[in-house]
């Protein structure tokens, strides 16, 4: 199965990308992960990204199509992927048609996660991030057992710089500009399933569940 995930920064894209790698086993792309392990190691790339992350901006098309292109390059993603996080522009769009298309691959649907920005300020004031897997809590709705310990891999579980709340207005006044027409993009191909993620992430993957019965993605 080839998934995208399509919702605003502190949407709640990560903690459903892993419970749908849990209950299907999709390798799943964060190319925000990507981003922060690159900059955790220093890494040139990691360096470049900084700069526009710290602001809440999107990093330029030029950094992020390539990244990416070589990440489902890789042997593990030629029977399908999950993409959270790409793509967040038009172009990016655009350019993963032409990938796929190379690699005879198509997509089988794009998840779109609704949630209003006001349940997202408060919900990224809380959220936690393992920097090791990037796995995702909330201190007040899902904490890790142990504090500051993450529950999979036992790495650190920190507070994201760009979730300080001046940096999520910036994000989510970039989502609206730049990557809600993407919600438009794919509505055009027929590929939407809404997930309604006000409430619970239970609600939104029940939601899901149900979609991908009823398209025949899963048995
Ligand atoms: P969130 O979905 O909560 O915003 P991510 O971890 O997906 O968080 O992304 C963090 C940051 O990484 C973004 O604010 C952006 O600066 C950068 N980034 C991630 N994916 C992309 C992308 N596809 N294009 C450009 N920038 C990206
Ligand atoms: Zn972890």
């Amino acid at each position: 199965m080839l998934l995208i995930l399509l919702g605003a920064p502190g949407s709640g894209k990560g903690t459903i990308a892993s419970e749908l790698h849990k209950t299907y086993g999709l390798v799943h792309i964060s190319t925000g992960d990507i981003f922060r392990a690159n900059m955790k190691e220093g890494t040139a790339l990691g360096l470049q990204a900084k700069t526009y992350i710290d602001k809440g901006d999107l990093v330029p098309d030029s950094i992020t199509i390539g990244m990416l292109e070589d990440r489902i390059s890789q042997p593990d993603c030629a029977k399908g992927f999950m993409l959270d996080g790409f793509p967040r522009t038009i172009p990016q769009a655009e350019a993963l048609e032409g990938m796929l298309q190379t690699r005879s691959q198509k997509i089988d649907a794009v998840v779109r996660i609704d949630i209003s920005d006001e349940e997202i300020r408060s919900r990224v004031s809380g959220r936690r991030v393992c920097s090791s897997c990037g796995e995702s809590y909330n201190v007040d709705f899902r904490p890790p057992k142990t504090e500051g310990v993450c529950d999979v891999c036992g790495g650190p579980v920190i507070h994201r710089d760009d979730d300080k709340p001046e940096t999520v207005m910036a994000r989510l006044k970039t989502y609206h500009e730049k990557t809600q027409p993407l919600i438009d993009f794919y509505e055009k191909k027929g590929l939407i399933l809404p997930a309604d993620n006000e409430e619970s992430s239970k609600i939104a993957l029940s939601q899901i569940h149900a979609a991908f019965a009823d398209k025949g993605l899963i048995s």
